[in-house]
């Protein structure tokens, strides 16, 4: 059911929407609420990012920047967007996309239902670390950070584009967003403020996946503007690719393709992890991204 929103009337139209739930009550049938409570630590602002990666007396984005540049952080992505129920599962796209990121030394940070998706499973708690590439978990361990960073609500999205442009004007990773080793997801993307979110970031820059489903998939001359034209024009391009698994591996080669272009190492993950100060378990990186769904 739709809705159409007009502000002169928001709270007409809001008091209409819950005396429709409130009159479907009684259709529910059975629910099942899952008696499960997790930790999570959230809000990490880009203030607060640029603090820790800092230190408390000055704050920088040197460390991450640095920590890219040698190969460590292999690079950082947005992960953001609604629920949607045309995906075959609740949150699974979220919650894989997250574990492989990170699994493969990607940096995350998360916002709006992404955000809790992930703290139903208890992504947002430094205990994930132990499930995050070798170099990335070496840089969180040493910041004090956890390596999926919830930085709000899905109206903070801007937020990440700040933390971005903090990263390019840092210096050493390119002159431009576009440069940077970064990438954008909405994987379960539901309402038309997240398509608009997707533009913005790919206007800015950023490629970005939207899952679910393409709304000009009908016209191709549209499908060629946002990705042909708008690399062309602003360097990034929106992509709709509801196979989330082919998402990850097109934006991890991209991923590795920005590297290139900026003359970085290739990504090895062999490469860290080496400090004496972790166990003789954390030098196999077989072992990371086993994180469990269940
Ligand atoms: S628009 Fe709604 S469904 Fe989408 S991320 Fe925000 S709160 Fe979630």
């Amino acid at each position: 059911m739709h809705v159409d929103f007009h502000e002169d009337k928001a709270m007409e139209i809001a008091k209409s929407i819950l005396r429709t739930a409130i009159d479907n009550y009684a259709n529910r049938g059975k629910t099942h609420i899952p008696d499960v409570q997790d930790r999570l630590i959230a809000g990490f602002s880009h203030e607060y990012i640029n603090y820790m990666l800092g230190g408390s007396l000055r704050e920088s984005f040197r460390p991450f920047n640095d920590a890219v540049m040698a190969g460590r952080i292999r690079g950082a992505a947005g992960v953001v967007g609604c629920n949607n129920a045309r995906v075959p599962t609740h949150d699974v796209q979220h919650i894989d996309l997250v574990t492989e990121l990170i699994k493969n030394d990607i940096l995350v940070v998360t916002t709006g239902c992404d955000a809790i998706a992930c703290a139903k499973r208890g992504l947002l708690t430094p205990e994930v670390m132990e499930h995050c590439g070798p170099g990335l978990k070496e840089i969180c361990n040493t910041i004090g950070i956890p390596p999926v960073l919830h930085m709000g609500s899905c109206v903070d999205n801007t937020r990440i584009l700040t933390v971005i442009t903090q990263a390019a004007t840092e210096g050493g990773l390119g002159e431009d967003i576009s440069d940077l080793p970064v990438a954008g997801f909405a994987p379960e993307w539901m309402s038309e403020k997240a398509i608009s979110i997707g533009i913005y970031f790919a206007a800015s820059g950023v490629n970005t996946w939207m899952g679910v489903g393409s709304p000009v998939e009908g016209s191709p001359d549209v499908v060629k503007l946002i990705t042909d034209g708008w690399q062309e024009k602003v360097g990034a391009s929106l992509y709709f690719e509801p196979d989330h698994k082919k998402a990850l591996q097109e934006a991890i080669a991209t991923i590795d393709a920005k590297r290139k272009a900026l003359k970085l190492p290739e990504y090895d993950p062999k490469k860290f992890a080496k400090s004496e100060t972790y166990l003789p378990g954390d030098y196999a990186p077989e072992k990371h991204g086993a994180y469990s769904l269940k």
